[in-house]
């Protein structure tokens, strides 16, 4: 009795299924020695493929055992079972199982390559193969231009090429006519005077010429089981146990190449998506600062005005009312005592108002707003965004600057004089006074100010204002006090009549303006305003609005990316599915297989992503340029160069690199992993 290689006790195989369940193999118990051939026969479902899938370890039993040289399969570790499907045995499949689009020898050495044969020596030992199998001329040959006997001969020529120790063939004749039969017959039964073959045959012909043993199967039991010959014993144990993944290049180029279409469909949504995700990215990170700054583009951006609000309670009832009131000029100091240079003066706005009405040439206007600056602003900071013009020299008092909107309805404006004649009334003390005041203020320049919410306006200086108050004097005070009162001096004196409620506050230094902003933000007893920092917060509460569309769109475009990479690669998977069914058969791992599509996975995502950096510049510059015209605001959009991630500062790039990888890996391994199932080898057997 020769020694049994393989043995099997009890073996059970339940498929439950829609229709009912079906006893595929009913206690079957065999033993096999380490040669010969064995023929397994039997009527259509009686079981014969399924007892192969359990022997070879395609597919686990219900219950029972299989051993292999003496020890159970299922306590192999993932190794020992590795080492069974690379080098111990083979499978030899009805209608070949060959990778179709690969070349003879690519096919005939993927076992070798998974073993980590060297490639010089795997090419020798695959051409000698071919030669043994009178293939020599086709080795260069694409499988799929085989005939069907040539195709059988290569499959058998890859089953055997690694010398394994037991072949398992499921009707290798079956898809032959007879002149092929008979010539795959005589290599099968030579190869099995060396090892053990166990065959699934119908053809009664060649099994009882060339089988040693027949096992006759019924209902998944043995029926009969007849030795025909005796073989003798031969065992040679010689195995390298070092194990590659470099057959999988292979199928790397080959998948790149052959779904090249689709690939690149995922490549430009990939694209489109990532370019949205920038998109959304940029304007979040960039859309705070770049208001800020237009928002400083504006000559009003360094006045303010400075009240205080107070309390008045109504006897004993709990109702309390605010009102504003002007606050004393030391407490407005001390306030503002943080800032290093600013101006406090009094609002004259009451001698000039907001909308008067003024001459220009021969014609009348009340278009424009006028707004007083102090000189030091207008010389310095006012020239920054001159668009027209010139420059303000010091102490000149009788000119202004006007902005590009008031400039846009008077052309021509540089040079020009505006002129006021305004009669004011003027109470103090119960005096009344008629105050007649003229100011004449020459162009000099047009400013280009941030356009958002903005209106014509006419900036003048403040100390013409103050000179043209203190050249006037009030007739009856004057009379009344013996002595030259201006209007000035009488604002000065505390003795009132300009209605104002408030201090005008002039900033000389911009860089203390987020300080000013800050104190508006907070309020208090004292309550510093300006229209400029009104604009910017309305516009920053309209953007902030806004950055919540754009977390939605930043969302859907992630989730777009990732499900078109996912749903890309899932559908190539399902596409391979037969030729990853063959790869496990011959010993490939869960990982390898992943990593083949992670791989690609990861090929098309870096260069979408690279695709999306190169485009990016321009589509940002494009929509930049798009809110630069239509809203004023400039650099809208702006990447961030570095993140703080822990506490740690990465540039942008690495981090954008890092998750692209990741969601490549994610998007591609995640899905394929979970659909991968054990049983996916009865793709092959379903043929
Ligand atoms: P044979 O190879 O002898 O023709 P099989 O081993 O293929 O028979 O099948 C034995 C029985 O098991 C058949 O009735 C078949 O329908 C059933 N069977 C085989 N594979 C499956 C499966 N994956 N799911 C359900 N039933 C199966």
């Amino acid at each position: 009795m020769s020694k049994a290689i393989l043995e099997c006790r009890k073996l059970r195989k339940l498929y439950r299924g829609e229709g009912g369940n079906t006893l595929a193999l009913d206690s079957f118990s065999a033993s096999f020695p380490s040669t010969g051939l064995v023929a397994v026969t039997g009527k259509s479902g009686c079981g014969k493929s399924t007892l192969l899938c359990l022997l070879s370890l395609m597919e686990k039993p219900t219950s029972g055992k299989v051993y292999f040289l003496g020890k159970d399969v299922s306590k192999f570790k993932r190794k020992e079972k590795m080492r069974f499907l690379r080098e111990d045995s083979a499978f030899v499949f009805q209608h070949y199982g060959l990778f179709e689009d690969k070349s003879v020898l690519d096919n005939v050495m993927i076992p070798l390559r998974m073993t980590g044969e060297g490639e010089k020596k795997g090419r020798e030992r695959a051409l000698f193969m071919l030669d043994y199998l009178h293939l020599e001329d086709k080795e260069n040959q694409i499988v799929s231009t085989l005939s069907g006997g040539e195709k059988q001969r290569v499959a058998l020529a890859r089953a055997l090429v690694k010398s394994p120790k037991v072949l398992f063939c499921d009707e290798p004749t079956g898809a032959l006519d007879e002149k092929n039969g008979v010539a795959v017959m005589e290599m099968i039964s030579s190869m099995s005077k060396t090892r053990l073959v166990i065959m699934v045959s119908h053809n009664e012909k060649l099994v009882s010429k060339y089988a040693d043993r027949t096992i006759v199967m019924e209902d998944g039991k043995i029926k009969e089981d007849k030795v025909n010959r005796k073989v003798p014993e031969a065992y040679e144990d010689k195995k390298l146990h070092v194990f590659s993944s470099r057959w999988a290049t292979l199928f790397f180029k080959g998948y790149l190449l052959s779904d090249f279409k689709r690939n690149f469909l995922t490549f430009l949504s990939g694209s489109f998506g990532s370019v949205g995700i920038l998109l959304s990215i940029a304007y979040m990170h960039g859309n705070g600062p770049a208001l800020k700054k237009e928002s400083q583009r504006s000559l009003e951006y360094l006045s303010a005005q400075i009240s205080k609000k107070e309390v008045v309670s109504t006897g004993n009832s709990p109702l309390s009312l605010t009102r504003t009131i002007k606050p004393k000029l030391e407490e407005a100091e001390e306030y503002l005592s943080l800032f290093s240079s600013i101006s406090i003066e009094e609002d004259l706005s009451y001698f000039l108002p907001n909308h008067a009405q003024y001459s220009l040439g021969e014609n009348q206007f009340n278009d424009a707003s006028f707004l007083p600056i102090f000189d030091i602003t207008l010389e310095e900071y006012g020239s920054s965004f001159l668009r027209e013009g010139e420059r303000i020299e010091e102490e000149t008092i009788n000119v202004c600057y006007v902005n590009d909107l008031y400039a846009s309805t008077h052309p021509d404006i540089i040079g020009k004089k505006i002129e006021l004649a305004l009669t004011i009334p003027f109470e103090v003390l119960t005096l009344h006074e008629e105050v007649n005041l003229y100011y004449s203020f020459e162009v000099k320049g047009v400013m280009e100010e941030f356009s958002f919410l903005n209106v014509p306006k006419i900036y003048y200086s403040y100390p013409m204002l103050k000179q043209e108050l203190r050249s006037i004097a009030l007739a009856k005070l004057s009379e009344a006090f013996k002595r030259e009162i201006s209007v000035y001096d009488c604002i000065d004196l505390g003795l009132g009549g300009c209605n104002a409620e408030d201090y005008q506050v002039y900033f000389h230094d911009p860089s203390e303006i987020d300080k000013a902003y800050s104190l508006m933000e907070k309020g208090g007893e004292f309550t510093l305003t300006s229209s400029c920092y009104m604009s910017y917060s309305s516009l920053s509460t309209l953007s902030k609005a806004f950055e919540v569309c754009l977390w939605l769109l930043f969302g859907i475009c992630l989730a777009g990316v990732i499900a078109i990479t996912a749903m890309s690669f899932l559908s190539l998977y399902f596409k391979r599915r037969k030729e990853i069914a063959l790869q496990f058969s011959l010993g490939a791992k869960n990982s390898e297989v992943i990593g083949l599509f992670t791989l690609e996975s990861i090929l098309v995502s870096v260069l979408y992503f690279a695709l999306a950096f190169i485009v990016y510049p321009f589509v940002a510059k494009g929509f930049n340029q798009l809110l630069g015209m239509n809203f004023g605001i400039n650099s809208a959009l702006t990447l961030p160069e570095q993140l703080s991630i822990f506490g740690l500062s990465v540039p942008f790039f690495v981090i954008v690199a890092v998750a692209a990888l990741v969601l490549a890996i994610l998007s591609s391994a995640l899905p394929i992993g979970l659909s991968l199932r054990k049983g996916l080898r009865t793709e092959l057997r379903d043929e």
